[in-house]
């Protein structure tokens, strides 16, 4: 039932509308449920939303496996990393560890309130070194809080970390550590070594934050909401005293995700038409012969082997928006997933580039 109202009819981008490929948003928009959701909410937009705040936060806690009270819900998950950052900020010796090429919302929060930053280079094809970052933290640990931002699959790589090398480092429990593990592209995994730490706090892990958002697989990047999932009452406090208070999510926004959070049909949905998109692209890298990192999310990055620059404006020539730079990977670009029609024509824009020299 969720195929039909979403059949696709490609409309070649224009100047005024571009083909974003830009932000790794999911192209299909809400469900045709939660849209429902979403105008139905109006006539009650009157009213505080406590009671349905609730009723999320219990199913935020059956999406994850876990219980109300292990859930904050925050405004995107960009609020939640905020608050778990600002709530280390202040103490004495605190430090936020870091690999060098990951999302920038934990090095952010950290320098607009002087924590310093600790970055770790990267391993093989940018790839997270779980060992070096392990020894920075426990060297940071030493002063005092090591908060780890752990981003899982990671962006802009697409790459997902060793789970194995991930796990005995969380489970080992270093002292005066902390892991903010951001999951926001969890659901697109394909490849099965790959393990959420939300198991880790279902064992009861108390070093753990998971942040979870619905602004990638479900679509609403524009509705604002998210949350952090942890066993440990003391960092469900942090965050929490951190954050604007439960009830200052908004009514819309909830109906949304009460509409999709248990939609299978949409989930699936999603989920093949970004395989299906993953794959035009892998099938252009190999056919342009073009290096590419695994993409197991909604977005790839591949290796243009010069500046991203004349790519970029060739694409956005054509009405295409790609990703900004990610410094140190100069040469490289990211793209997100759009539609698989959409998707082809990517490609073809591509191919011509590659006729014309650009890439
Ligand atoms: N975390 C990661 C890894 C992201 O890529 C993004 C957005 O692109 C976010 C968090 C923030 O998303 P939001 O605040 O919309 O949940």
């Amino acid at each position: 039932a969720a195929e039909a109202p979403f059949a696709e009819k490609f409309v070649k981008p224009t100047a005024d509308k571009p083909l974003l490929a830009c932000f790794n948003e999911n192209p299909l928009g809400l469900s045709m449920e939660a849209r429902a959701a979403v105008a139905k909410s109006a006539a009650v937009c009157n009213r505080y939303p406590f009671a349905r705040a609730e009723t999320l936060r219990k199913a935020c806690a059956d999406f994850v496996g876990g219980k109300p009270e292990e859930i904050v819900l925050s405004q995107g998950s960009a609020e939640a990393i905020r608050a778990s950052v600002e709530s280390y900020a202040h103490e004495p010796g605190a430090t936020l560890i870091i690999p060098e090429l990951t999302y920038s919302d934990g090095e952010m929060a950290a320098k607009r309130n002087g924590m310093p930053v600790v970055k770790v280079k990267m391993g093989k094809n940018w790839s997270i070194d779980i060992p070096a970052m392990r020894a920075a933290a426990a060297e940071a640990a030493k002063k005092g809080p090591a908060v780890v931002y752990f981003v899982n699959p990671n962006n802009p790589t697409s790459t997902i970390a060793d789970t194995n090398q991930l796990f005995d480092w969380i489970r080992s429990q270093p002292k005066n550590t902390v892991f903010l593990m951001d999951e926001a592209y969890g659901e697109f995994v394909v490849d099965p070594s790959w393990k959420s730490t939300i198991e880790l706090v279902h064992a009861g892990a108390k070093n753990v934050i998971v942040m979870k958002t619905f602004s990638k697989i479900f679509g609403m990047a524009g509705l604002r909401l998210g949350f952090a999932y942890t066993a440990s009452p003391e960092l469900h406090k942090r965050v929490h005293d951190h954050i604007a208070y439960d009830f200052f999510m908004n009514t819309p926004a909830i109906e949304a995700a009460l509409a999709e959070i248990g939609d299978l049909g949409f989930l699936r949905l999603s989920n093949s038409e970004n395989k299906e998109a993953r794959k035009i692209m892998e099938d252009l890298f190999k056919e342009l012969n073009l290096e590419y990192l695994p993409s197991q999310t909604n977005f790839c990055f591949f290796n243009l082997k010069g500046p991203l620059e004349p790519f970029a404006k060739a694409m956005k020539a054509e009405n295409i928006l790609v990703g900004r730079p990610f410094p140190p990977a100069l040469t490289w670009c990211r793209i997100s997933y759009v539609r698989p029609e959409e998707m082809k024509y990517v490609a073809d824009v591509m191919r011509g580039l590659r006729k014309k020299g650009v890439i």
